[in-house]
């Protein structure tokens, strides 16, 4: 199944927020499929276009702290969503902001990204009634306990994750992050959670571990915070990243000592492509034919072994990176045949 809904996109530059990227990529993918010889055919079997759930306080609360999920929610989420989309330097002037350009009052971004946890969590659903679902948005992993960052106000895969373990219909959970950058909130949320394993796979340097790990308290930063199977990947890697990546699921399903889990979560960026435009995310630089490769390669861990999957979309920039998610999802609904 696929969830998609154009009015996801992320229109940056309507909110006069100076990032140049236009971000079509779900449109451009949903359009991929639906022009496809046999797949698109089909599409009325794949697309999911029933409303999605509504997210509450109360499911927000399982990932973020009572403080940050208030102001998200009050009449004046502007702070909360400056602080997500870094809009103020450390002086406290406006960064990569004029909001004299905004066209759209910054505060409909707290509209959007809820609408992108409702995504993922219906995401989880369907994949556990279906084996699969893939949502064509969502992915905020680096968005922490109590406060939102890296364009990621609201960690919806957490939050999606611990949504169906309080309905009982999930007991462990995976989240396997293939991300260009460590999934460092999904990481901070679950850190002692035994029920929720996490990998992630990333740049060994650049943002967010662009910094010492330790504070000048001597403090671990929570960027720091480790996931249960960690795997970065140094600048100029990219011949290991597949190995590393087998390597790494292995060792995750070791850590679960011979259990199942009910459902992965599977954040798959596409900024790690060599297409992508995103500066920060420029030392990985995966071929298509290594991104596809990647993708196959957790898909057919997770289906050989029946867990259910539910993938999201996470970062992914440019002209190009829908490609990453269309030539995956042509040969996965293809062979599903929905
Ligand atoms: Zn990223």
């Amino acid at each position: 199944m696929i969830i998609h809904h154009s009015r996801f996109a992320m229109r940056y530059t309507d909110y006069g927020i100076g990032i140049p990227v236009r971000d079509d990529r779900a449109d451009r993918t949903f359009q991929a499929l639906c022009g496809h010889s046999t797949v698109g055919a089909r599409v009325a079997a794949w697309h999911y276009s029933e409303p999605l759930p509504e997210i509450t306080a109360e499911d927000l609360l399982r990932a973020h702290d009572a403080a940050y999920v208030r102001a998200f929610l009050s009449d004046a989420p502007e702070a909360a969503l400056m602080e997500s989309y870094e809009l103020l330097d450390e002086q406290g002037r406006y960064n990569r902001y004029d909001p004299a350009k905004a066209v759209r009052p910054l505060r409909e971004l707290a509209t959007t990204a809820l609408g992108h946890v409702a995504g993922t969590a219906a995401c989880a659903e369907l994949a556990l009634e279906h084996g699969f679902c893939h949502f064509l948005g969502g992915g905020m992993h680096h968005a922490m306990r109590s406060r939102g960052r890296g364009f990621c106000p609201l960690n919806d895969v957490v939050v999606a994750a611990r949504r169906l373990q309080a309905q009982g219909r999930a007991r462990r959970v995976w989240i396997i992050d293939t991300d260009a950058h460590k999934g460092d909130g999904t990481a901070e949320i679950t850190l002692g959670d035994k029920s929720i394993l996490c990998l992630s796979i990333h740049m060994a340097q650049g943002w967010p571990l662009d910094c010492t790990p330790l504070d000048s308290a001597g403090n671990l930063r929570r960027q720091f915070y480790p996931s249960d199977v960690d795997i970065p990947i140094p600048a100029g890697g990219e011949a290991h990243y597949l190995p590393a990546l087998e390597h790494g699921l292995d060792l995750l399903e070791q850590l679960s000592a011979g259990q199942r889990p009910d459902l992965a979560l599977v954040v798959g960026g596409a900024d790690p492509f060599e297409l992508d435009e995103l500066p920060s995310s420029a030392p990985l630089r995966l071929s298509l034919e290594q991104m596809r490769e990647r993708d196959l390669l957790v898909y057919r861990f997770l289906a050989g072994r029946g867990v259910p999957q539910a993938w999201v979309m996470a970062g992914g920039y440019g002209r190009e990176s829908w490609r990453v998610y269309a030539q995956f999802l042509t040969q996965v609904l293809g062979e599903r045949g929905g």
